[in-house]
């Protein structure tokens, strides 16, 4: 894989040059990182290759054929898949029928569902998912959705297959396996492009990193010849300790507490119990599963608890529904962004007044 004075403008009221005259080369069935700091260009230039959209300027070869490709389909066909960022299923069908779209075996004119969900459970397996073909999507959770992706990509039997922060929503036993999976594609030819922020990731498995900083091409790093201090220098251009410290003294009061939640239980945990001081910022550590997000969403009032207590500013708070969260100064960013953060056919202006019409009515 070939890129020549890569270039992407992206148009607007104010144009946006998102990716500035980029060189690279990949060869056949070697595993590379591109890496750089949120907003450089990384996952533009995928998109770029896999002809979701075109570039403004350059050239991609790939095998030594230029191409250009006018839709993500034409890139499939010509062999080229992706695991995209954001998990993107059909909650309503179920895991065959998202695996299978476009795809679907046929019998007589019609669909061969047996034989759509003998296809579908025999790639799982191979993924060592532990659900079923059968399953509809949205029972699954995020990292499940996430193997559909990979199970996805996989069936295309592809000769490059690119990787968008897959192991983002990843246990770490789906992670383990996620790898094994693309060593052996690794093995058979094929050629890997892996976007991730994990450092112990990359080093641990990939050939070389590209690194993109701004739009431009920095550098590519032969990994085995390099410490991560070489890496995060060339993606942030400058020296940064590891372990960054804290400069400015925290704000919290110790003395004053805001939020108090004793033995909260609910469908996915168990007394639950910490206190939140004023201008406090508190880390919920876990692995994927363990309920971090369901002790949120409960204290929100999305979901139900079955037990437990919420005070807030000494006084029991008791959401039903995220309006008496909100009516009470608590709000909530939500992990599932694209499905429960924005209403995408909104405009900017009225997703962010949403939750707060009442400001905006004239009396
Ligand atoms: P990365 O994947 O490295 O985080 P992106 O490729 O997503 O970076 O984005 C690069 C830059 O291009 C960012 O500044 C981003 O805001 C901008 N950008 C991305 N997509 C669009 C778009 N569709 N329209 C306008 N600007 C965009
Ligand atoms: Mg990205």
């Amino acid at each position: 894989l070939e890129a020549k004075h890569l270039g992407k403008v992206y148009e607007g009221k104010v144009p946006y040059t998102a990716l500035h005259d980029i060189n690279f080369q990949v060869e056949e069935g070697e595993f590379v990182a591109i890496m750089g700091p949120s907003g450089s260009g990384k996952s533009t230039l995928l998109n770029i290759l896999h002809g979701v959209f075109p570039a403004s300027s350059g050239t991609v070869k790939i095998g030594g054929q230029e191409v250009h490709f006018a839709n993500a389909s034409e890139a499939i066909n010509f062999g080229i898949a992706k695991v995209h960022q954001e998990i993107s299923v059909i909650p309503e069908m179920t895991v065959a029928q998202n695996l299978m779209l476009g795809k679907e075996p046929c019998k007589r004119g019609l669909i061969d569902h047996k034989k759509m969900n003998q296809m579908a459970q025999e790639l799982l397996e191979k993924l060592h998912c532990s659900f079923s073909a059968e399953d509809k999507i949205g029972d699954l959770t995020a990292g499940e959705k996430q193997m559909i992706g990979i199970a996805k990509a996989l069936q295309l039997n592809a000769k490059v297959i690119s990787f968008d922060e897959p192991t983002a929503s990843l246990s770490d036993a789906e992670v383990k396996i996620l790898f094994e999976i693309i060593h052996e594609l690794k093995k058979s030819g094929v050629t890997i492009l892996y976007i991730s922020h994990k450092m112990d990731e990359i080093f641990e498995h990939c050939d070389r990193a590209t690194i993109l900083r701004d739009g431009k091409y920095i550098t590519t790093l032969e990994l085995k010849n390099c410490t991560e201090e070489d890496l995060i220098h060339a993606m942030v251009g400058r020296d940064v300790s590891l372990f960054a410290k804290r400069t400015k003294p925290s704000r919290c009061d110790k003395n004053n507490v805001v939020l108090k939640v004793k033995n909260l239980t609910g469908e996915a945990f168990q007394n639950v119990s910490f206190e939140l001081n004023k201008g406090e910022i508190l880390g919920f550590f876990g692995l994927v599963g363990a309920g971090r997000t369901e002790v949120m969403r409960a204290i929100y009032g999305a979901d139900k608890t079955a037990g437990g207590t919420v005070e807030y500013n000494g006084k029991l708070l008791n959401c039903k529904k995220p309006t008496d969260a909100v009516q009470a100064g608590i709000a909530l960013i939500s992990e599932n962004r694209k499905e429960e953060g924005v209403i995408p056919n909104l405009s900017n202006m009225d997703n962010i007044a949403i939750s707060s019409l009442k400001k905006y009515q004239k009396s």
